[in-house]
């Protein structure tokens, strides 16, 4: 048997006649940068997210996405930003791009995110703003500190890379991933939930004074052409991209209930298969809507062992993420030592991401379950 991390091939033959009648009405524009396929796209993201026309800005990638949102915060060289150092690198990445300073704080173990109190303890005179990341499809609970964070004149900067359409309840109000904060990223990589045909990504933002300062920041920070503002970059969604988008974003509720589905039937096969004395299955928050970009078990030993038995037999299971951030080579100048983050340590050590994607078969989960409890038993 084989079975990939993902299998794009099976959503997209649902969709393929829509996205190639998309790819001859642009070809035949000849219009490829920007234009109305994009603002058609923004527009339905704005509807999906329930936010105010103009809200959403697309970019040319999830990484680009958070430096935009980090220069609309006029995050300068000094200025400290604080965030988690287990999840993907563009996080900090784009932080430490703008000179301003990575300031970890330590991860929750149930949830893989952010630990908001002890990221609380963080906050010195040079904090600027407060970027967590909703990491693997499920939120982080931001509504009781963004008060707080405010006061202080903190921006809230959320990485929705991996959870555009996770959702939470907290007191009877819906909240929607990206639009909790002051500016919400998201990546549409073609690996994420809803992914392109190449890179993409998009800023959104209730304030239309910020939103109209991420359009201009996104083109060299000109509002008219030729004449220049302030700098910004070249950071453009893509006609080809929004078209394809767009259709598949008709979709991505469906096929987010597909991954739900295939996350509830991992937990009924680890009880069945008595796995739960070997791994720890991911679990949703109360209140929240996780969307299962990743399916992330935790291995109480023997991982890597696992995942080479697994491997070999033709499953493909993935490590997110072997190394955090405050450890890797290029954060070496941030002083961060082996020991400071502890959860974080022990997560990179132990998380093992199983196949989560719409069209998984549910023989396809009872065979790969089936190997590991050989493994846990041989
Ligand atoms: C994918 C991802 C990004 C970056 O998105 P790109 O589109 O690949 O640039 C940023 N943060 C997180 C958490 C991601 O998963």
């Amino acid at each position: 048997m084989t079975l990939p991390i993902l299998d794009l091939k099976r959503s997209f033959s649902e969709i393929k006649p829509e996205v190639f009648a998309a790819l001859e009405r642009i070809f035949d524009e000849q219009s490829f940068i920007l234009g109305h396929e994009v603002r058609n796209f923004e527009a339905h993201c704005e509807e999906y997210l329930e936010l105010p026309e103009g809200s959403c800005v697309g970019c040319a990638s999830g990484t680009d996405a958070l430096l935009l949102a980090l220069m609309s915060c006029g995050i300068k060289p000094g200025d400290e930003v604080i965030t988690t150092p287990f999840t993907f690198f563009a996080t900090s990445g784009t932080i430490a791009r703008l000179g301003a300073v990575p300031v970890f704080a330590d991860v929750d173990p149930v949830t893989y995110n952010i630990d908001i109190q002890q990221a609380m303890t963080k906050i010195t005179d040079k904090t600027k703003a407060f970027l967590p990341v909703h990491l693997f499809g499920q939120m982080c609970g931001l509504e009781d500190v963004i008060p707080e964070l405010h006061r202080r004149g903190i921006s809230v900067i959320e990485d929705a890379a991996q959870a555009f359409g996770a959702s939470r309840i907290k007191d009877g109000k819906i909240t929607r991933a990206g639009t909790v904060g002051d500016v919400g990223c998201y990546s549409f990589f073609p690996t994420k939930n809803l992914g392109g045909c190449g890179d993409g990504g998009m800023v959104a933002t209730s304030d239309p004074e910020r939103s109209e300062r991420l359009r201009r920041l996104r083109v060299h920070g000109s509002g008219t052409t030729y004449y220049h503002e302030e700098v910004g970059i070249n950071s453009r969604l893509d006609a080809l991209q929004a078209a394809v988008l767009d259709i598949k974003l008709r979709h991505l509720e469906a096929w987010n209930e597909e991954r739900r589905k295939v996350a509830e039937y991992y937990r009924l096969l680890f009880k069945t298969n008595d796995l739960q004395e070997f791994i720890t299955a991911p679990v949703e928050v109360e209140g929240n809507y996780h969307i299962w970009h990743q399916y992330v078990v935790r291995v109480k030993s023997g991982r890597d062992e696992l995942m080479e038995w697994l491997n070999s037999r033709g499953f493909a299971v993935r490590v997110y993420y072997p190394l955090p951030l405050h450890l890797q080579p290029c954060f070496g100048y941030l002083g961060y030592e082996a020991g400071d983050f502890p959860v974080s340590e022990r997560l990179s050590r132990e998380v093992l991401a199983l196949p989560v994607f719409p069209g998984l078969k549910p023989e396809e989960q009872e065979e790969l379950v089936r190997s590991m409890a050989e493994f846990f038993r041989a």
